[in-house]
């Protein structure tokens, strides 16, 4: 089974509370993650037992696992909460994979915690579900991400809009610390407690940013980093989070919460999904401005062990957070000239790329396919027919595109080289809300994990070309579109 190694729980008392899982009545595992399994060291097969359900349900606490639910606050929709913590996630601990990376095992829908208010600490099918192929298309799709290591079902019903049945997300995560997690002890003034947090987050995330002689500094700056090329590499596939709250902002720089999230089919920045989020603070094109905020609420939970001058401290950490624009537009014209099929880099490339999403936005062309198509474009103009039928106007595309080829010729690259180097830019595969929905249906209501399943195997490999599921891979058609997503408690 799991072999644990835990830090997080040798940290003081007022970091977590220890709470066990409540017992569930019939655990069946519904899906085991082989590959993440194997990168834990732990045999899928035996996770996938009767012995291996009871672990993953939290009815049986492996040796070496010290349950705790993780105390944090946030600011939710721009209002601080000065608690909230995991009111139905566990961490059993943390598991050294064979790779030598530390990683949390935690189980997500255990049970209440001392964190719960009024929540039952369970979590409903259908989210989980939803969680476990939006997570894992994310890691297939190469962005930072908490992982899915199985779906376990209950045999509990749970209370929501209606009855539905009852799941716990197995979910691995290179740490559950957030940028509440930071929120939490500053609200307290606990000097302390943000030290050690502070040591503890840069020796697990940044362990080459030691050692500066300004631990808070040097941690500010990396999270920074972090989160830019993280919104950078959400925006390259078209991924809305739905519900950018601080507690939802890991400092790991992993993508965490998969609630209200979706991804872009037509190409829109002012996209939003969540049926909470009215304003549309956290629409697609906001999403980098929104993680800027949260990295201003990140710097004033460190000002105090900046520098003892207030002055001096608050000029440090506005210096660094300044800087986060640059570091983010430089992330995302990465990201945009491999889409793109752009080798070189040119002062104009920012622009090409700006006509061209104004485009499409313009003339809602699914952003996924566009560019999909755009990879054979690139070696063979014949091939502009493909993406020409994405254009009710054909001219929006021409015009672009010759402005385009004369910068392709002006790289020095093999046509072929460059269409594979766009294949591994640009998925083929997204999680279409519709594809996830109809799965997360077949599941809920007839018991039928098949789309499930066949889902979570196509988008294991975004990349490739798969025939044969070709209809999971097109755009929904007018009757199925979904436009609402609901966070998943
Ligand atoms: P989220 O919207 O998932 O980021 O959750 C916000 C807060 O509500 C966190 O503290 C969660 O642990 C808590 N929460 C969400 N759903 C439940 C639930 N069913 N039972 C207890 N706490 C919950
Ligand atoms: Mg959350």
């Amino acid at each position: 089974m799991l072999s644990f190694d835990n830090t997080y729980a040798r940290l003081p008392e007022r970091f977590y509370a220890r709470v066990a899982p409540t017992l569930v009545s019939d655990p069946r595992v519904v899906r085991v993650n082989r590959p993440l399994a194997e990168m834990l060291g732990v045999s899928p097969e035996a996770l996938g037992s009767t012995a291996g359900a009871s672990v993953l349900a939290g009815n049986d606490i492996p040796p070496g696992a010290e349950p705790i639910a993780l105390a944090y606050a946030g600011h939710q929709f721009g209002e601080f909460v000065p608690q909230l913590g995991d009111g139905r996630a566990i961490l059993l601990g943390e598991v050294i994979g064979t790779d030598g990376r530390r990683r949390d095992v935690q189980l997500k829908g255990a049970g209440r915690t001392p964190f719960s208010r009024g929540g039952d600490g369970r979590a409903a099918l259908g989210p989980v579900l939803r969680e476990y192929l939006v997570s894992e298309a994310m890691a297939a799709l190469g962005v930072p991400t908490t992982r899915a290591l199985a779906v376990a079902t209950t045999g509990e019903r749970v209370l929501r809009e209606a009855a539905l049945p009852g799941a716990i997300l197995a979910r691995v995560a290179a740490s559950h610390l957030r940028v509440g997690t930071f929120e939490f002890f500053a609200a307290r003034h606990d000097r302390e407690a943000l030290l050690a947090l502070t040591a503890h987050a840069l020796a697990r995330h940044y362990p080459g940013a030691l050692g500066t002689g300004n631990d808070a500094l040097a941690l500010l700056e990396r999270v920074i980093e972090a989160q830019a090329g993280l919104v950078a590499g959400w925006l390259g596939v078209g991924f809305v989070h739905g519900v950018m709250n601080t507690d939802n902002t890991a400092i790991s720089g992993e993508t965490l919460d998969y609630g209200p999230c979706a991804f872009l089919d037509a190409y829109d920045p002012k996209t939003k999904f969540s049926s909470i989020d009215h304003g549309g603070r956290y629409a697609f094109g906001n999403q980098p401005r929104i993680a800027q905020w949260n990295m201003a609420r990140f710097a004033e939970t460190l000002l105090g062990l900046i520098a003892d001058d207030e002055d001096e401290a608050v000029r440090l950490a506005t210096e660094r957070l300044t800087r986060f624009p640059a570091l983010f537009e430089a992330a995302h014209l990465r990201v945009l000239r491999a889409k793109l099929g752009l080798v070189r880099e040119e002062p104009d490339d920012r622009a090409l790329a700006q006509d061209l999403l104004d485009r499409l936005a313009q003339h809602q062309v699914d952003y996924t396919s566009f560019f999909r198509r755009l990879c054979a474009s690139a070696v063979d103009p014949s091939a502009d027919a493909e993406v020409l039928a994405l254009f009710a106007e054909p001219d929006a595309f021409r015009t672009w595109a010759e402005t385009w080829r004369r910068r392709l010729a002006r790289d020095p690259i093999a046509a072929d080289a460059r269409a594979s180097a766009m294949r591994r830019a640009n998925p083929a595969f997204i999680p279409r809300n519709h594809r996830v929905e109809e799965a997360i249906e077949a599941a809920v209501r007839l018991g039928d994990f098949g789309p499930f399943h066949r889902l979570a195997d196509v988008l294991a490999r975004p990349y490739d070309d798969q025939p044969d599921h070709a209809n999971l891979a097109a755009p929904p058609g007018p009757e199925q579109g979904v436009y609402r997503t609901f966070c998943g408690t």
